[in-house]
């Protein structure tokens, strides 16, 4: 015997057990004849019987199909009340417990991961997305309230609160929060960083961007307890020390003073006094 669905007075479902019925049972040769016809010498042995109804029951055989490792054949037959003749309801090929089957299959947008959406890509919204909610419905956050009106203008829809709660426990727990490797050593986190902006709303307590070129999270959103290396007080830069003055090689010349300004005139004269002398015509002798 077997358990059937059947609905009460009170439209409750109850399990209640069907009885095998006999010439059902005994209608082997029928079921097998029904399965041939459908596939011709592709019919294995007897796996069994159930019941499915009342004078109702369904034949399974093992298949020969080498596609079709462990699956079965299932003939169901019936048979009218006070009646000793069967007749075939339906002959399907099914997955037996041993089948290889297909993965379940799982919707696009449960399958979709972070990172997969390319460029040109478009990725629908759903309508009911808990992450949004209307614009104007946006009024948990004390900032955003007292400009409701301004807040999302131009947009239909922006983050719900539980969309930002969301959003806040991921960014956290990845790389922007405190537990990456490089917030781990740094020497400071971005709170007291001079390149942490901190973000608009509610997020601004706990998420800014970062700002700096030489941080391995430039550009990117970072925890105020994130932090980095390149903190803007992690290291006093030294002022570099005056250069010494040159040296100068004098191993191979003598050193003269350069004459004054007055030996210089002094020499001028002297040489000019000289030129005169050579240019004078001689006197009779
Ligand atoms: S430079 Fe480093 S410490 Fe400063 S904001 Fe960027 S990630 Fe944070």
């Amino acid at each position: 015997m077997t358990g059937t669905e059947v609905p009460t007075q009170d439209d409750a479902v109850v399990d209640v057990a069907v009885e095998l019925d006999a010439v059902g049972a005994d209608a082997i040769d029928v079921a097998r004849a029904a399965a041939e016809a459908d596939a011709p010498g592709l019919i294995g042995d007897h796996l069994g019987v159930e019941a499915d109804e009342p004078r109702v029951v369904t034949h399974y055989f093992a298949t020969l199909d080498p596609a079709y490792v462990g699956w079965q054949w299932a003939v169901t037959v019936a048979r009218a009340s006070r009646s000793k003749t069967v007749t075939v309801d339906d002959v399907v090929l099914l997955p037996g417990p041993a089948a290889l089957r297909a993965p379940e299959w799982v919707p696009w947008s449960e399958r979709l991961r972070p990172g997969d959406l390319g460029a040109g890509d478009l990725l629908p919204t759903k309508a009911d997305d808990p992450r949004l909610v209307p614009a104007y419905m946006s009024t948990d956050d004390p900032d955003e309230s007292s400009v409701a009106f301004d807040i999302g203008l131009g947009r239909e829809r922006v983050m719900s609160y539980d969309g930002r709660l969301e959003l806040a426990e991921r960014w956290y727990a990845g790389g922007p929060g405190p537990e990456s490797e490089v917030a781990r050593v740094a020497p400071a986190s971005c709170a007291t960083c001079g390149f942490f902006l901190p973000l608009a709303g509610g997020l601004r307590q706990a998420f800014g961007a970062c700002g700096n070129e030489f941080a391995p999270d430039d550009g990117k959103v970072v925890a105020v307890d994130h932090g980095c290396g390149a903190h803007s007080e992690a290291v006093v830069v030294p002022v570099s020390p005056p250069p010494p003055p040159p040296l100068v090689d004098e191993a191979g010349y003598d050193l003269v003073e350069p004459p004054t300004e007055a030996e210089r005139e002094a020499a001028t004269k002297a040489a000019a006094a000289a030129a005169r002398l050579t240019t004078m015509p001689a006197g009779p002798a």
